[in-house]
């Protein structure tokens, strides 16, 4: 019997009916939904107020003088509009989420509830620190989490995102480069790294140069040699890359910019791959990001929120920015100024307005709680198995720019879809009518049309089994010349084919009535 992706046995024929025109705008259970602005109604109220005065001198003569168009709704249809777009939304809890780069695993419950506990959800930022010693504490045993798994000495812990902090790390070897009366103003990355590392080195105002991918998809060693000079400050690397495969040499690249007087970036954002089997610190990096949504479970995607916690060498502790958390016979506090820093701590500044996001904190240090340094081990262990269990099953039928295994998460690039006629995206966006998430497509771009999957540890095998079945299907329907499924896809989602340049382009974020 045929299932769905679920496990579930699908339904033979209940797509038939989908190309009846609806009358409702709705069809089925996929609903429709205008903008609140559409539906509200001029006058209507969700609630009813008694009658108020309030004379003008209170107002001091700032009364309104007309309505301000908001709209009006009764509560159960408030209600149903956002229940509705959250219907329109794909989430880790609706299904397989197989996003390479973005780690989209489970988010366990427990993680929830206790972010929940009204001493820690319910905190001001600016309650002070009597007032605050548990979250404090929380904080600072997080922080002993990561220094321990990752092998350095600090953590920044107000980076609110990766991109975040990868600018927090680079502001500190900003200022690590300053104190030293030199001048470097180049950061080097390699050609595949995720867009966010350029981006992040020259909005820190570095020049960013491309460093070479050999052949096998790492790091080319001759490359990162003739452009490491004294005039570059750091090497921004990816490990396990955004290839899907652990660079080899990074001792060997470690030691190449350290000689060269610069200083070692690691985009943490793979660490899913290795946490609790490699300590990035004996791998001589010098700064690197951990995205608790990703890594540590914390949920994340539309946008946060996010957490990106920036572990420190010893070279570059004493820049780690504001405030510092500290512990002395008083207790937890926080340092806020510039003026109250121990001796030696030369802060380059602060992050945010705060020290973090607290409700990550808390769901991530549950997490690590919960599954202690073996299991965090043991995840990174199956997250790399499942990626080569997709690798195995599928490289028969679609193909793998790369020999050999990879880490956490597989790529594929579109070689095995020339001369059908099908691309990436026509393949990626029939996944969406299979009721999966695509995966992540044309990223990296070292290779033409990747398709990046990464199917997480939190996938139990019947699930991956599953996701392997459909793609098998659609795959050997391509190389069949079935090319029914792929023209036009999605049919069955609540949106076709948007203009995504355009989206991106010439984004419309507001409107404005008639
Ligand atoms: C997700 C990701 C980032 C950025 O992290 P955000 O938390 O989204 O800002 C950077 N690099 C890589 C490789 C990533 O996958």
């Amino acid at each position: 019997m045929a299932m769905n992706n679920q496990g579930r046995p699908s339904q033979p024929g209940a797509a038939d009916a989908f190309d009846l025109p609806t009358i409702s705008g709705d069809r089925g259970l996929d609903h429709e939904e205008p903008l609140i602005f559409e539906l509200g109604r001029v006058g209507q109220c969700g609630v009813d107020f008694p009658p108020v005065s309030i004379s003008d001198d209170r107002l001091g003569g700032q009364r309104r003088q007309g309505a301000i168009g908001l709209p009006g709704l009764s509560e159960p249809e408030i209600v149903r509009h956002y229940v509705r777009l959250s219907r329109m939304n794909y989430a880790i809890d609706a299904g397989l989420y197989p996003l390479g780069s973005c780690t989209m695993k489970h988010n366990p419950r427990l993680n929830e509830k206790l972010a929940r506990l009204p001493g820690f959800g319910d905190l001001h930022p600016l309650a002070p620190a009597s007032a605050s010693q548990g979250a404090l504490a929380l904080i600072s045993e997080l922080m002993g989490w990561l220094t321990k798994l990752t092998g350095m000495p600090a953590v920044a812990m107000s980076p609110k995102a990766g991109a975040h902090g990868e600018l927090c790390g680079l502001l500190a070897i900003r200022a690590a480069v300053a104190s030293r009366g030199e001048n470097r103003p180049r950061v080097l990355v390699p050609e595949s790294a995720h867009g966010t590392n350029p981006a992040t080195a020259a909005f820190a105002g570095f020049t960013v140069d491309e460093v070479k991918a050999t052949p096998e998809g790492r790091v080319d060693l001759d490359d990162l040699r003739t452009k490491l000079g004294p005039d570059v400050a750091a090497f921004m690397l990816t490990n396990p890359n955004t290839c899907g495969l652990f660079e080899r040499d990074i001792i060997a690249i470690a030691e190449l910019v350290h000689e060269a007087g610069a200083y070692f970036y690691c985009d943490g954002a793979n660490y899913n791959a290795i946490a609790g089997r490699v300590r990035p610190g004996d791998l001589g990096i010098d700064a690197m990001h951990i995205n608790l949504h990703k890594t540590f479970s914390t949920p994340h995607g539309g946008g946060g929120p996010g957490a990106g916690p920036v572990v420190l060498s010893a070279r570059l502790a004493a820049f780690a920015p504001l405030p510092l958390l500290v512990h002395d016979e008083k207790g937890f506090r926080l340092i806020e100024e510039l003026e109250g820093v121990p001796e030696g701590a030369k802060p380059f500044g602060r992050m945010s307005a705060f020290h973090g996001q607290m409700g990550m904190f808390v769901r991530a240090l549950a997490y690590m709680l919960s599954h202690g340094r073996d299991g965090i081990r043991q995840a990174s262990e199956d997250a790399v198995l499942s990626a080569n269990y997709v690798l195995a099953s599928l490289k028969d039928v679609m193909s793998a720019p790369f020999e050999g295994p990879c880490m956490h998460e597989v790529l594929f690039d579109d070689s095995w879809l020339a001369g059908t006629g099908v691309t990436t995206l026509d393949f990626a966006k029939a996944m969406i009518d299979e009721g999966y998430h695509p995966m992540t497509m044309y990223f990296p771009l070292v290779v033409h049309g990747a398709m990046l999957i990464e199917p997480t540890e939190s996938e139990s095998k019947e699930s991956v089994d599953n996701f392997i079945h459909v793609l098998r299907v659609m795959a050997e329907e391509v190389k069949a010349g079935k090319k029914e499924r792929f023209e036009g896809a999605p049919r069955l989602a609540p949106r076709r084919r948007l203009d995504e340049t355009a989206a991106s382009r010439k984004p419309v974020l507001r409107w404005k009535g008639e």
